[in-house]
């Protein structure tokens, strides 16, 4: 089969990449829905147990090859996707808006993120592999080197799915391992397939990235693969809180490494002497950029009292002027939410906070698949969007009466992914900001920020890991080598 070029060809591919060859699981298929109209976009392979055990195989048996590839033969490979990336902008931008309902901007942001990612990880072979060690014994030579740990299993989100399945691929492969990726159902070409197909065209080997896709509610069998398997040293997680800390439960039974990106509950924290249009631009894409469905979205906005009037009259227009409609259409900000179940689960935690005394200041409303940005004040402490993530466009926004006071409201969650301060005061924002127990704190900026060489990650119930070159303490283990020269004076 050809690799669309054309933007609204449907001829990606829909079967699972196994050892280099695209293979249907005995005819079986289920549909990935256009979020915008419900159409079937396309339908693909659904797999299971047979195929995760194959894919495994696969890579395990690919793993020494590409452990042992000189650097320059795998950063052409690296680049050579990332051009294929570019080459290819328009029909991915295309396949983004029809299968996750991604618009334009955050579209485009993905494939640069994911072309930057490769390039950047091209040149990490090149980066020194460990250390040579102090020994107290006279005479000997000890080294730390870095190795591969072997295959590692991926799950990869719907959200942001070009870039993060790129992410969590490329982290394990850039250091030496090979890959199995299960995509989300939701996303299973935009998050999976269509990886394999840049890298196969791109030229790399058979079995170093294979992609197992599957229908909704059977992810499990393929995940018993993984834990199972002794190959399999390593599940890189992106998802929400509630899947990872059950996965995590299962890889400490299986003693099997984990990284986990999970879910966010992110502040914004806006002080007295910010730049009051800036706080407000800031605020307004960090909390609806992708409809809210970006773990780094901003879920709570708190601004110092003399300032919360006029911020919020601000924040409320430009809200309410938010372009909503069809995501293919380059002019749209707000597109659908993801699926009906996620429109019924930012329809009951609104309704829940409004029955319980929260105020609708904008939104609050839904026109078919789309949910308009929503502002809710007064909202009590015992609602859920209170405390948990609505992966939609919903923000709260509270008063406080100091600084002290905003940043004890914001650090009242048991997340810990990112949040932001807003303050026309530098060196308090970055003595603030150290205060913060989040994985990532931006001054003067939104609750999101993303680049692919900079540390993404969490504490708390936002999971551990981090991006860039940092994960190669993720994607790595210390081997200690040891040669001595001279007969020890042993004890027996
Ligand atoms: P999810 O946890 O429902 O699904 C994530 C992955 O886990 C998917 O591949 C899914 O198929 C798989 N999965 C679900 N149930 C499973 C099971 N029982 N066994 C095995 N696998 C299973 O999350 P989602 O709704 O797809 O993604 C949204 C969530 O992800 C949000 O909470 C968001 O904040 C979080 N997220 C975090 C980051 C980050 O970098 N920290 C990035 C994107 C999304």
């Amino acid at each position: 089969m050809d690799i669309a070029s054309d933007a609204h060809s449907s001829s990606w591919r829909t079967t699972h990449y196994i050892d280099g060859a695209w293979a249907a699981s005995a005819g079986r298929t289920f549909p990935s829905f256009n979020p915008f109209d419900s159409s079937v976009f396309a339908e693909v392979s659904a797999g299971g147990r047979a195929e995760a055990e194959a894919a495994v195989a696969a890579a395990n048996a690919a793993f020494p090859a590409w452990a042992a590839m000189l650097p320059r033969d795998r950063q052409r490979l690296f680049f050579k996707a990332a051009d294929i990336i570019e080459v290819r902008t328009d029909a991915l931008v295309s396949l983004l808006a029809r299968e996750t309902g991604t618009g334009n901007a955050f579209a485009r942001f993905q494939l640069r993120w994911a072309s930057d990612l490769l390039r950047q990880a091209g040149g990490w072979g090149y980066r020194p592999v460990g250390e040579v060690l102090r020994s107290d014994t006279p005479d000997r030579f000890a080294m730390a080197t870095r190795k591969p740990l072997g295959v590692v299993a991926g799950f990869s989100p719907w959200n942001g799915a070009f870039s993060l399945a790129w992410r969590t691929v490329v982290l394990p492969m850039a250091f030496g391992n090979t890959v199995v990726l299960k995509p989300s159902e939701e996303a299973p070409i935009s998050a999976g397939l269509v990886l394999a197909e840049i890298f196969e065209e791109a030229g790399l080997p058979a079995g170093v990235l294979n992609v197992v896709t599957h229908a909704a509610g059977e992810a499990g069998p393929i995940a018993d693969v993984f834990f199972e398997s002794p190959a399999v040293r390593s599940i890189n997680f992106t998802g929400s809180s509630k899947t990872g800390r059950m996965l995590a439960e299962r890889a400490g039974r299986a003693l099997k490494r984990i990284v986990l990106e999970l879910g966010g509950y992110n502040p914004t924290v806006v002080l007295d002497d910010a730049d009051l249009d800036h706080a407000v631009d800031a605020t307004v894409f960090g909390s609806f950029f992708h409809q809210g469905q970006i773990c780094m979205n901003t879920r709570k906005i708190i601004v110092e009292r003399p300032i919360y009037d006029d911020f919020l009259r601000k924040m409320i227009a430009r809200t309410n002027s938010l372009i909503k409609g069809d995501p293919t259409d380059s002019k749209t900000v707000i597109g659908p939410l993801i699926n009906a179940t996620a429109m019924d689960a930012v329809k009951r935690t609104v309704g829940e906070a409004v029955s319980k005394g929260a105020t609708v200041l904008a939104g609050g409303t839904f026109d078919g698949p789309i949910y308009h940005p929503t502002i809710l004040a007064g909202v009590p402490q015992d609602a859920t969007i209170a405390t948990e993530e609505t992966f939609g466009p919903v923000v709260i926004i509270e008063a406080a009466d100091s600084a002290e006071e905003a940043l004890e409201r914001a650090l009242a969650t048991r997340y810990g992914l990112c949040a932001s301060l807003m303050t026309g005061n530098r060196n308090r924002g970055l003595n603030l900001a150290q205060k913060f127990d989040c994985g990532m704190i931006h001054v003067n900026g939104p609750s999101m920020v993303g680049e692919p060489a900079l540390p993404n990650g969490g504490v708390k119930d936002s999971g551990w890991g981090r991006s860039g070159y940092y994960a190669i303490e993720d994607f790595t283990e210390i081997r200690l080598t040891t040669l001595t020269n001279e007969r020890g004076l042993y004890p027996v």
